[in-house]
């Protein structure tokens, strides 16, 4: 059967026009609710090439997708990715080309990301001091990400958005700090709750876990909200502080499930075509891309008869339901 004007939805009537592609599954730094401190990544023969990665993101647009993320592990530090940013970026049918990064080599690469057709971009930043932001990404240096978000900025981007996580111990105080931050620069911020993607070494997640709930009510202790009509497709719940542009999201896949709203699925740097960031279901597109007696039109065809498998929902913290074994940079968050 051609695939020809098939769209892609799944059995509980969502329809797929987004993904998320992992472009790498290494990173310059080891944030501990991301990754333990000694990894083992990949090697090159398991990682789809740039070609692969572009054939993967072409047969998603041919199949309705208009919107791709591209993410990691870290993206910036994959070889030669300006080379996939430009080929996503005239991928015809593309309505929007989105980047999350950790900023620290945005002073370099923002001019060529927003050239390359990159709309807006998300950065990562769980701290505004320098220790403390060493010790949640155990590597990596403050300056250089707030070098990078101004570099964003001075870039010219559609919307530029952070993201924090925001854990017990850790961070929990800076909340109002990074809501400032957010506003002085003009920009977008997104709290996100820690999901349970793999096992960490340094903490245990339920110890840790803030909930959005908590977050904005510290948030309103000084600012009033107001609830913005404008809600992206997708799982951020959007709040203005009056008279500021700035937005502030909460994407609380744990306290409130919005599975029912999903409209997207990933594909890892192996491949992977992942259903559901929470559950396992997957089909493997490497195996297909690689395979010499199938071709394009095969790719495409799997890629429809896996919106099959995508799980109505996850089970994040429920002790009934397996938890996911896969850390955040193998997902590609
Ligand atoms: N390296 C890039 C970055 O940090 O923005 C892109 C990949 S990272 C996996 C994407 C996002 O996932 C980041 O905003 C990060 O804070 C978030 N993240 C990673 N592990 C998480 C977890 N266990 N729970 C919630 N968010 C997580
Ligand atoms: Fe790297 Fe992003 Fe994971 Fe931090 S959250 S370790 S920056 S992939």
């Amino acid at each position: 059967m051609s695939t020809q004007n098939q769209q892609l939805i799944d059995n509980y009537g969502r329809r797929v026009d987004y993904i998320r592609l992992s472009v790498t599954d290494r990173c310059d730094f080891r944030c501990v609710y991301c990754m333990t401190e000694n990894m083992t990544f990949l090697p090159r023969n398991q990682v789809l090439s740039l070609e692969e990665l572009n054939q993967v993101a072409l047969a998603f647009t041919e199949l309705g997708v208009d919107k791709i993320r591209v993410t990691g592990g870290e993206p910036m530090v994959r070889n030669n990715i300006m080379s996939l940013m430009n080929s996503l970026g005239s991928l015809p049918g593309l309505k929007e080309l989105l980047l999350t990064t950790n900023g620290a080599q945005l002073d370099k690469y923002a001019p060529l990301l927003k050239q390359a057709g990159v709309n807006r971009i998300n950065i990562s930043i769980d701290s505004l001091i320098p220790d403390r932001f060493r010790r949640i990404s155990r590597v990596g240096k403050l300056e250089k990400v707030i070098e990078g978000i101004d570099a964003a900025i001075a870039a010219g981007f559609d919307r530029i958005r952070l993201n924090a996580v925001i854990m017990k111990g850790y961070n929990d105080d800076e909340v109002l700090d990074l809501v400032k931050f957010s506003l002085d620069k003009g920009v977008d911020i997104a709290f996100i709750e820690e999901m349970p993607l793999g096992q960490v070494s340094d903490h245990r997640r339920e110890d840790t876990l803030c909930t959005n709930d908590w977050v904005k009510q510290v948030i309103e202790e000084q600012f009033t909200l107001v609830p913005t009509p404008s809600k992206t497709a997708g799982p951020s719940k959007y709040w203005q502080v009056s008279g500021q542009s700035s937005r502030i999201g909460f994407i609380s896949p744990v306290s409130h499930n919005f599975c029912a709203d999903c409209n997207r699925v990933r594909v890892t740097v192996e491949g992977r075509l992942l259903l559901c960031l929470g559950n396992e279901h997957s089909v493997d597109l490497r195996e297909v891309l690689r395979d010499p007696d199938r071709n394009f039109e095969d790719l495409k065809q799997v890629i429809v008869e896996a919106m099959n498998l995508k799980p109505e929902r996850h089970y994040f913290y429920d002790s009934d339901h397996e938890q996911p074994v896969r850390l955040m940079n193998m997902t590609g968050g």
